[in-house]
């Protein structure tokens, strides 16, 4: 028997709402498959604890989270406290504490979900988003003069390495591979970005060159905006820096029809520590404790943690289940215009899992 641990942070908002039901679908996956079982542990980090004790995780957090096979990750954020310290000293710690350096996003229209897109004319959506999640325009890197004088001076410092460049670019060629189109679009504002890009253009035109069977095209960032509105059936794979990917990835999942849906992978490709999946909505403290937060962005997630764990047939099981509930279109929260709960969209993705043995 296969045993999987992981570290179950449901954070802020409705993050605990849609982690705990998501563990539920977990644990019923595993049920049907057989073949492997979950520990979970829980851990109650997050805003909560930052207004108790001052910080967001305790200051052995990495510690205690390395060696875990993945961390399921529900949403950070809070009114009262600024972005820098719930974002930056949780989710970000430990992106950057394991080098989870790829993040991906999985982008398709569920059956039944009614996207803006005009599909009567072809314009289907089948993608995945592979951001630079360790560098770039996110670095960090910059600085503040001359505080509050006319001459004051803001500084961000896009900082981009070959290595850094080279591993996403190997990572997206290497997934691309994976998918049957096999095509790959490498995102980039060189015309403009004169340095790190034209760097970006050149390593990546070195390493996509070691995988001749894949179909590769460059775009620069603002073209690639419309093209995902216009021509969104000619994308598959897309590789693009932190700052890009993270505008062109929120584009995508407005395509794709509901925040409540979507799901991300921050990956270490390594496998060298453990990788953290979460879904793409916030904490949503508007419908937190009401009981009707779409759980179905936390399902997704757990699939794409399945497959990162090896387990791809119960990952591919999980999303056939969660299908099957929006094609049917009866039990839906009321995000995608519905009138169930979270308890009873989960209650119905686990029987569909039972049937779909
Ligand atoms: P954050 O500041 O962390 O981004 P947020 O409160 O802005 O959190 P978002 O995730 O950005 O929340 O979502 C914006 C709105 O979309 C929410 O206020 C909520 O109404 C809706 N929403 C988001 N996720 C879900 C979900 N899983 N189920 C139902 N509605 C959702
Ligand atoms: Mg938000």
């Amino acid at each position: 028997m296969r045993r999987h641990r992981i570290a179950a942070m449901g954070g802020d908002g409705i993050g605990p709402e849609v982690i705990a039901a998501g563990c539920r679908v977990l644990d019923a996956v595993a049920e049907a498959d057989g073949g492997f079982t979950f520990t979970t542990e829980t851990f109650d980090w997050g805003s909560a604890m930052y207004r108790a004790t001052g910080r967001m995780m305790p200051a052995d957090g990495l510690d205690r989270l390395k060696d875990f096979d993945a961390i399921f990750f529900g949403a950070v954020g809070a009114p009262d406290i600024p972005d820098h310290i719930t974002l930056w000293e949780l989710r970000l710690a430990i992106c950057q504490g394991f080098d989870q350096y790829a993040n991906v996003r999985p982008t398709r229209l569920l059956p039944g979900v009614v996207g803006p897109l005009r599909e009567d004319l072809g314009r289907r959506i089948d993608w995945v988003i592979v951001r630079e999640n360790s560098e770039g325009e996110y670095s960090g890197v910059g600085g503040r003069a001359h505080r509050g004088l006319p001459i004051e001076v803001g500084m961000d410092v896009a900082v981009f390495t070959r290595a850094g460049v080279e591993r996403i670019c190997r990572y997206a060629c290497e997934l691309a591979m994976t998918r049957p189109r096999k095509k790959l679009t490498v995102v980039t504002k060189s015309n403009a970005q004169r340095h790190g890009l034209v760097m970006w253009d050149e390593v990546c035109a070195e390493v996509t060159a070691q995988f001749p069977e894949l179909t590769v095209d460059k775009m620069l960032v603002d073209a690639m905006t419309a093209r995902m509105v216009m021509k969104p059936e000619t994308i598959d794979t897309v590789v693009a820096t932190n700052l890009h990917a993270d505008i062109l990835s929120d584009l995508a999942s407005a395509l794709a029809g509901s925040l409540g849906i979507g799901a991300t992978g921050n990956i270490d490709p390594t496998r060298k520590r453990p990788s953290m999946f979460e879904p793409i909505h916030g904490s949503a403290f508007d419908i937190t404790g009401k009981g009707i937060a779409n759980p179905l962005g936390s399902f997704w997630t757990a699939s794409m943690m399945l497959e990162h764990l090896g387990e791809g047939d119960a990952a591919r099981r999980l999303m056939r289940a969660v299908e099957a509930v929006t094609a049917r279109g009866e039990v839906l929260t009321p995000d995608l215009g519905g009138r169930a709960t979270t308890a009873e969209v989960t209650d119905a993705v686990i029987a569909a899992l039972k049937g779909a043995n």
